[in-house]
């Protein structure tokens, strides 16, 4: 195998721990065992394509989250090519584009999926990727020394779409050297280590599933424990089970079962799951609720991580009370750069609203939106300052930007759009490399006033702190420049900081803030509600109400004008909005 830095840390561990645990079965494979079945993929993969040298051709795959998809993914870096994952669960329109727009030379698919392939296979293609279907891929659990080369080949790597959520996906280049810099950047942060045991039960297709939860966790030697298809009851009874006795029979196969004597460490997710499984944790059975507010206390689950989209602070503050402390972490992530930002293990750190501080490696800075003025410490931009708005103070001041980023785990390219990629770059002007455009606006302020600005540090750590990297302003994410930052009438509004004070509000379940066009403003203020049944006695709540319920939180000018109640809000495979698309069914009377 050609010596990639993730090869070299999984023939290091220990052979004899577990690697991957499917939850369903009780199936586990070792560490010792994977590095032979990636040289057998690996092999497959050139007997299909008929010669050796695939190197940095891409190959997509259907695989379903389990070991064989870990295996599937290592054995295409092992050929040099490239990584494409794609979800089963889309429709085969979106299928077929991915494989145009990558131009795929494989497609490769578990029997499982394989009707899905064969689906989209039937359907015309601009390019011809050859088949492979493999059913085993896993050896016989026999521990194969495998030697690696000398040299580290520079074209493997992985393209991941973005989720979407604004325009096409598109596809983003990864090189393997920048999976391993955010790998690195994410060890040293939150100090995976081979005791940790990891919950899996995110998508594969996406970075938060992929890098955060398979690909770093292999550096450090952890397991992975994949519970697949996701279900929220399921999950509750796996947190639950090393902490049941034997005569609790609500889940009997697996309290008997060894592997599910290991407690779960580590557990990452979006906020809409941390939102079903507080939902569901009520209708537990007594002793089930209490073994898993024993399981997801701070003492066993050493780590649970939100992100992929903005935690509101009710589902933080909930986590917190039913687990005894065990404040969530926040991250900003995104496909084109992997994670970026972070709170602290040191759960005073995990400052209520804020995503933390620039992960070790990555560089950011904020740049004003409209004079392009780099903000620095200290200094500040056009925006005026939040808290001062609210109550009427004189207009202050913020350190509010676009987020930019640079360093090793910055993405390469946008794939076959080399006009996209330029767009999203800026050079700078100490010659020390460009800086990636998120397009995602944030607030700096100073750690200490942001704590007294209403922020909670609730529980208190075991963890030791590791605060070189966590230091200075903290970063608060204001939203999206296309789509969360709302101008209107020469103001501008981050609809997520609207959304944070309207969930704040117990009568509201859930919200989407959106740009709604008006004559008038240019933009208004618009929001559509979901209501909680539960606090509103009488069952009704006019948008007057909403509004008064409003007044002193926020400052006039950022009240929503128009708001609609609704029972559902739509959201992708990653919990986001498609706010542009959302609005035109929403508010259509007000486009004309
Ligand atoms: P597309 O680029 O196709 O429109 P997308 O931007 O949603 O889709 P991803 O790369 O999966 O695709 O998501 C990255 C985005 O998710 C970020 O740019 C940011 O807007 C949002 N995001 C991620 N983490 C957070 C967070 N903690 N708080 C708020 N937003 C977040
Ligand atoms: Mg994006």
């Amino acid at each position: 195998l050609p010596k990639l830095p993730v090869f070299e840390a999984i023939a290091r561990h220990d052979p004899d721990s577990t690697v991957v645990i499917h939850s369903n079965s009780g199936r586990r494979f070792r560490y010792g065992e994977l590095l032979g079945d990636v040289c057998k993929v690996r092999n497959r993969l050139y007997e299909t394509a008929g010669r050796n040298d695939i190197d940095g051709e891409r190959i997509a795959f259907l695989v379903e989250n389990s070991y064989d998809y870990v295996v599937t993914l290592l054995a295409i870096l092992a050929a040099k090519s490239i990584a494409v994952p794609l979800s089963p669960a889309f429709p085969a329109p979106e299928l077929q584009y991915i494989l145009n727009h990558s131009e795929a030379l494989m497609l490769l698919s578990s029997a499982k999926f394989a009707p899905k392939a064969e689906e989209v296979l039937r359907t015309e293609l601009d390019v011809e990727p050859v088949y492979l279907q493999l059913n085993k891929f896993q050896g016989d659990g026999v521990h194969e020394k495998v030697t690696l080369e000398k040299t580290c080949p520079g074209s493997a790597g992985m393209m991941l779409y973005t989720s979407g959520t604004t325009n096409r996906p598109k596809g983003v280049l990864l090189p393997q050297s920048v999976m391993t810099a955010q790998a690195r950047s994410l060890l040293q942060a939150w100090e995976y280590s081979p005791s940790d045991h990891l919950l899996h039960i995110l998508p594969l297709h996406h970075i938060h599933g992929t890098i955060n939860a398979i690909f770093t966790p292999l550096f450090s030697g952890s397991t992975i424990e994949f519970l697949f298809p996701f279900n929220a009851d399921a999950v509750w009874r796996r947190f639950a089970a090393p902490f049941l006795t034997p005569d609790q029979t609500y889940h009997p196969e697996a309290s008997h079962d060894h592997h599910h004597n290991r407690k779960i460490t580590f557990f990452t997710a979006v906020p809409t799951i941390y939102a079903r499984l507080l939902t569901t944790h009520k209708a537990l059975p007594p002793d089930m609720q209490s073994a898993t507010r024993t399981a997801i206390a701070p003492s066993n689950l050493r780590l649970a991580i939100s992100g992929s989209a903005a935690l509101p602070t009710p589902i933080k503050r909930a986590w917190a009370d039913l687990s005894g402390g065990n404040v969530l972490l926040e991250r900003f992530g995104m496909t084109e750069v992997g994670m970026a930002l972070s709170c602290g293990l040191d759960v005073a750190d995990r400052v209520d609203g804020s995503v933390g501080w620039p992960l070790p490696g990555v560089e950011a800075r904020l740049v004003d939106v409209d004079t392009h003025q780099v903000i620095e410490r200290g200094s500040s931009s056009s925006w005026s300052s939040a808290a001062a708005a609210a109550d009427g103070r004189e207009r202050e001041r913020e350190r509010v930007g676009e987020i930019q980023l640079r360093g090793p785990t910055v993405f390469a390219e946008y794939w076959r759009n080399p006009e996209a990629t330029a767009k999203e770059f800026v050079d700078s002007k100490d010659g020390r490399g460009q800086w990636f455009k998120t397009g995602d606006v944030a607030v700096r302020r100073p750690a200490a006033a942001a704590v007294l600005n209403g922020g909670v540090s609730a529980g208190k750590s075991n963890l030791p702190s590791q605060k070189d990297w966590a230091r200075g302003e903290l970063y608060f994410i204001l939203g999206r420049r296309s789509a969360d930052i709302i101008k209107s009438g020469g103001e501008k509004v981050s609809a997520l900081e609207v959304e944070r004070e309207m969930l704040a509000l117990p009568q509201v379940a859930e919200v989407a803030v959106l740009a709604v066009p008006s004559g008038k403003w240019g933009q208004k203020v618009g929001a559509v509600v979901i209501l909680d049944e539960e606090h509103l006695p009488e069952g009704k709540w006019s948008p007057l109400e909403m509004r008064r319920a409003l007044k002193g939180r926020l400052a006039s000018y950022k009240i929503p004008q128009v708001l609609r109640v609704v029972d559902h809000i739509p959201r992708n495979a990653m919990g986001k909005i498609n706010k542009k698309m959302l609005v035109k069914e929403i508010f259509q009377d007000e486009f004309s």
